[in-house]
């Protein structure tokens, strides 16, 4: 099998429609931060090939029900530089071509594929964490900067294919000034953004205080003594995570874009988490 129904944990914090997931990739040589793929994946970063995936994927596809929208991928980078050479997501594109298909991506050669994403019911979702290069750097050492991310953005939504950018995760005091990205978004096409705040499990809360050790001492007292916590993640305080979510809901909703959160549980009105009501049902 290499399509699964999505369920992130069995999380009830979950505001997902149901919807499929399919990783082309074992691992992701983008290699974030703040990813979380370490906790399930042995030596996550440490992007593989899937073998025979596409005849896999060819035979699964008559017990899959066409209904359900397939999500390209939530446990690796689809356009990582693996996809450079091998294709393996363009192959699925062309297997799935009658599906409704969300990309999640960091990879800017998903530009590569407008022509095929334009030509089925398709949305692409960019996450953009922040403008700021160093910082950019310094959260996603193997992903292309964030301009190019930007640019791609801009080449889909200029092919008619709906895009998404993905501010997410969202950390205090380090990517938490959204004015200038929003605007960007907004020129570069984008209609829907998905948010959420950094949610660390122990891995992923090792390498950020090491990237990020002036930041250390403040967001330890913010997650693990003023904080929850909920399944295996740290959570920011409910009043930080709010002030921080209807901050840039307020800034995208002013440039005329739709917003929704993942995983935060605030009650917040969206269309869609995760921007799928932008890809037609039929
Ligand atoms: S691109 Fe996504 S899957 Fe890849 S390392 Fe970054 S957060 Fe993890």
């Amino acid at each position: 099998m290499v399509v699964y129904e999505f369920d992130p944990w069995g999380s009830e914090w979950c505001t997902c429609g149901r919807k499929y997931s399919l990783n082309p990739y074992t691992g992701c040589a983008h290699a974030c931060t703040y990813c979380y793929i370490t906790s399930y994946i042995p030596k996550g970063f440490q992007a593989r090939l899937k073998r025979g995936l596409v005849k896999r994927l060819r035979r699964q596809l008559p017990k899959l029900d066409p209904g359900v929208p397939v999500t390209i991928s939530n446990s690796s980078d689809p356009y990582q530089p693996l996809e450079r050479r091998h294709r393996q997501t363009l192959a699925c594109l062309r297997v799935l071509r009658d599906f409704r298909v969300m990309i999640v991506t960091k990879g800017a050669l998903v530009q590569r594929d407008a022509g095929v994403l334009a030509n089925m019911r398709a949305g692409v979702a960019v996450t953009i964490t922040t403008l700021d290069e160093l910082t950019a750097g310094r959260l996603e050492p193997g992903a292309p900067a964030p301009e190019e991310r930007l640019r791609a953005l801009q080449v889909l939504a200029e092919r008619g294919v709906p895009t998404i950018c993905r501010i997410d995760p969202v950390i205090p005091g380090i990517n938490d000034d959204f004015r200038e990205l929003v605007r960007e978004l907004a020129c570069a096409g984008v209609r829907h953004v998905t948010s959420s705040t950094f949610k660390p499990r122990p891995d992923s809360w090792r390498r950020v205080a090491a990237a990020f050790p002036e930041h250390r001492e403040r967001l330890r007292e913010l997650y693990f003594t003023r904080g929850t916590r909920v399944q295996n993640s740290r959570y920011l305080p409910e009043g930080v995570r709010r002030r921080l979510m209807l901050e840039l809901r307020r800034e995208c909703l002013r440039r005329g874009i739709t917003f929704g959160v993942c995983r935060e549980r605030l009650g917040i009105p969206m269309p869609s988490c995760d921007g799928m009501h932008l890809i037609p049902a039929a």
